[in-house]
C-alpha cells in the first residue's frame, strides 16, 4: 500500500474526482490502481471562497516498487505505515490473580478492554451507576436541581466524557498509532465509520451511551467483570507494593496490580491516596467561563459562503491569546451546536462544561474561555491545594448563581464594561437548570478576569462578532484537567507504590477521551508486561 498525502480537491467535487486526482498524481493508468481507501479527510478553510478538501489516501497499485522509486524524493508518496495493533502478550491459562481497574471512563474502559482481550479477566470497580441509570441522575441535576454525588456528569459508566461532544481527536504524540486502536474499537462498538477518516471526528452523547454499553459487554464476554456502585475508599499497601483495595461497602479485593483510572473529579480518592503516602504532585490546570454565541455567527466567520455545507458541519474554533499580565487565555472543549451543562459532582457547587449530539444542530456554539494557572496560584503548596482552589471557586459560583444550581451569568458587553447584567439579549443561554444574571468579576481571581477581558476583543479580530455584547458567559469552568498528578515512572507504576498504575486524566497523563483511551491501552500493556515478566517498553 502507498500513502498519498495533500490531495486537494474543491469542496463540491464529484466522487470520481478523487480517483482521477490519484491517477494524475501517480501518473498511472486506471487499471493499475487496484484499491483506494480514504485515510483522512480534512478541509483547508484559509480561502473561504475557495475552500478545499484535503485527502490522505491509502492506495493499492500494481507497480508499487516502481512508483516508490519514482517518488523517492516526494514526501507525499510513501509506503503506508503499519497501523495494526499487536498485543504485548497473553495471560497464562493458570492466572492466579486478576488485575483491578478503578474507574470506567475512557481510560478504565480501554485498560479493561485490552487486558480482557489479552486474557487477564480484569475486575472493574466503578463508583457510579450503569450508564442508563446514570443518565437519570444526571438529568436530576439539570431538571430538578438535585446532585447525586456518586452518579452525575463526572461519575458513572463511561466516565466524564459520556455527556459530551464526543470529540475524538488529540494532539498527543502517538508513534504506535494507539489512537487508531481506540477509534477502531469505538467503530466496533457502534460509532460511525467516518470517525476513522474525518480530521476532527466526534460522536455526541446519544451514541456514546450505547457504545459504552457495547464495550462493557465485550469485556464481560472475555471474562472481565464490571461492578457498579463500588467506590474504592482505600488501597492496601504492603512493603511498598499494592496488595488490594477496600470498597465503601467494607469489602476487600486483593490484587498486586491496580489501575487507577479515576478521572479529574475523584477528590476524595486523591485525598485518600495522599493520606496513604502515594506520591502526588499539584499540577497546572485552567479556570474560566463558558461562552455562548449563535452557531450561525461562528459558521459565517469560519466558513464564509460554505456555512451550512453538510460535509463541513457546524464550524468549530480554537483561539489563544497571550495577555499582557503574562497569562494565556484559550478556548477549551469547544462544542459546536451544543449546550452548556451543569457538571458538578459535589453539592453546593456550580461547574460548567459543554456537550452536543452527533447532529450538532442546537442553536448555540459554546466553549470554555479559560486561563492557565499553576501551583504558584494555589492556596498552599501541598499536592491537594489545587483541589481547594477548585472547590472555593465552585462554591462561590453556586452563591453567585443564587444558591440553587443556576449558573451565574453575564453578557459579554456588560462583562467588558464592568457592570452586572440584568437582562438577556439575543443569545438565549442553554445551561440547565438556568442562568442567574449577575456580575462575574468576583467569580475568578482578578488576574484571570483581567486576562479574559483582554482576550475577548482579541478573539473578535479572529472571529468577527466573538465579543458581541449579547454573547453569554456562564461559570465557572474549573474541571479543565486534573489539579494533581499521581506521578508514575517509566514502568507506568506509581513512583513509590509498585503495582499501582496511575492512568488517564485524573492521574495527569491524558486530557480528553482519545488520549485517556490511549493511556488506558499503555497501562494495560504495562500490567501485562509486569505479570508476564517481560521487559518494560521503550
Ligand atoms: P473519567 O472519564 O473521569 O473516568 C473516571 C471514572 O472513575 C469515573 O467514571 C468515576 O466515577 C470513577 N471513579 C473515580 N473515583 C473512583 C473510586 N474511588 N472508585 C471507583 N470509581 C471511581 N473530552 C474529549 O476528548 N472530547 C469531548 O468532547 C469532551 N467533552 C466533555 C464534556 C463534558 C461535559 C465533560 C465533563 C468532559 C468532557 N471531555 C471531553 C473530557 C473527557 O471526558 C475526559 O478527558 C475523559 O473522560 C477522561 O477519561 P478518564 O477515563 O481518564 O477519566
Amino acid at each position: 500500500m502507498l500513502r498519498l498525502t495533500e490531495i486537494k480537491l474543491p469542496l463540491d467535487h464529484p466522487p470520481e474526482a478523487l480517483r482521477a486526482a490519484i491517477l494524475q498524481r501517480l501518473g498511472v493508468r486506471d487499471d493499475a490502481l487496484l484499491a483506494v481507501r480514504i485515510f483522512k479527510r480534512a478541509y483547508d478553510a484559509r480561502k473561504k471562497h475557495a475552500l478545499l478538501l484535503v485527502y490522505t489516501v491509502d492506495v493499492e497499485v500494481a507497480n508499487e516498487a516502481a512508483l516508490l522509486k519514482k517518488f523517492r524524493n516526494d514526501a507525499h508518496v510513501r509506503p503506508s505505515p503499519d497501523m495494526d495493533y499487536r498485543f504485548v502478550g497473553h495471560a497464562p491459562d493458570s492466572l492466579d490473580e486478576r488485575p483491578l481497574v478503578v474507574g470506567f471512563g475512557p481510560c478504565g474502559i480501554f485498560a479493561a478492554l485490552v487486558l480482557a482481550q489479552m486474557g487477564f479477566k480484569p475486575i472493574v470497580l466503578e463508583r457510579g451507576k450503569a450508564v442508563r441509570e446514570r443518565t437519570q441522575d444526571t438529568w436530576g441535576l439539570w431538571r430538578k436541581k438535585v446532585v447525586n454525588p456518586e452518579s452525575n456528569v463526572q461519575f458513572g459508566e463511561g466516565g466524564a466524557g459520556t455527556f459530551s461532544d464526543g470529540k475524538l481527536y488529540s494532539q498527543i504524540k502517538d508513534p504506535r498509532h494507539l489512537g487508531r486502536k481506540v477509534l477502531t474499537e469505538f467503530v466496533k462498538a457502534g460509532a460511525p465509520e467516518e470517525i476513522l477518516y474525518v480530521s476532527k471526528p466526534h460522536i455526541g452523547t446519544f451514541r456514546l451511551v450505547s457504545m459504552v454499553e457495547a464495550m462493557r459487554h465485550e469485556i464481560e464476554q472475555l471474562g472481565g467483570e464490571i461492578r457498579f456502585e463500588q467506590r474504592v475508599t482505600d488501597v492496601l499497601i504492603e512493603d511498598g507494593r499494592v496488595a488490594g483495595v477496600v470498597l465503601a461497602s467494607g469489602e476487600t479485593l486483593k490484587s498486586r496490580h491496580v489501575v487507577l483510572a479515576l478521572g479529574h473529579s475523584a477528590r476524595d480518592t486523591f485525598e485518600m491516596l495522599h493520606a496513604r503516602g502515594v506520591h502526588l504532585e499539584a499540577k497546572p490546570f485552567s479556570i474560566g467561563f463558558r461562552i455562548e454565541h449563535p452557531q450561525s455567527l461562528i459558521d459565517r466567520a469560519r466558513l464564509g459562503p460554505n456555512a451550512g455545507n453538510p460535509l463541513l458541519g457546524a464550524a468549530d474554533y480554537k483561539l489563544v491569546h497571550h495577555a499582557k499580565n503574562g497569562r494565556t487565555v484559550y478556548s477549551f472543549c469547544m462544542c459546536p451546536g451544543g449546550t452548556v451543562v451543569a457538571a458538578t459532582s459535589e453539592p453546593g457547587r456550580v461547574v460548567t462544561n459543554g456537550m452536543s449530539q452527533y447532529s450538532r444542530n442546537e442553536r448555540n456554539a459554546n466553549a470554555g474561555i479559560v486561563v492557565g494557572i499553576t501551583p504558584a496560584d494555589f492556596p498552599g503548596d501541598d499536592p491537594l491545594a489545587g483541589i481547594r482552589l477548585q472547590r472555593e471557586l465552585e462554591a462561590r459560583a453556586f452563591v453567585l448563581g443564587g444558591g440553587d444550581y443556576q449558573a451565574p451569568g453575564q453578557l459579554v458587553g456588560d462583562f467588558l464594561a464592568g457592570k452586572p447584567s440584568t437582562e438577556l439579549g439575543s443569545v438565549e443561554p442553554s445551561y440547565k437548570p438556568g442562568v442567574h444574571l449577575t456580575d462575574l468579576a468576583t467569580a475568578l481571581p482578578p488576574f484571570a478576569i483581567e486576562a479574559i477581558r483582554e482576550a475577548l476583543p482579541a478573539f473578535d479580530k479572529q472571529i468577527q462578532g466573538f465579543a458581541m455584547k449579547d454573547a453569554v458567559l456562564t461559570g465557572v469552568e474549573t474541571r479543565t484537567s486534573s489539579p494533581v498528578r499521581i506521578t508514575r515512572g517509566d514502568d507506568f507504576q506509581s513512583l513509590n507504590v509498585k503495582g499501582l498504575y496511575p492512568a488517564g486524566e485524573g492521574a495527569g497523563y491524558a486530557g480528553g477521551i482519545l488520549s485517556a483511551g490511549v493511556d488506558g491501552i499503555k497501562v494495560a500493556e504495562a500490567v501485562a508486561r509486569d505479570v508476564l515478566g517481560l521487559e518494560a517498553a521503550q
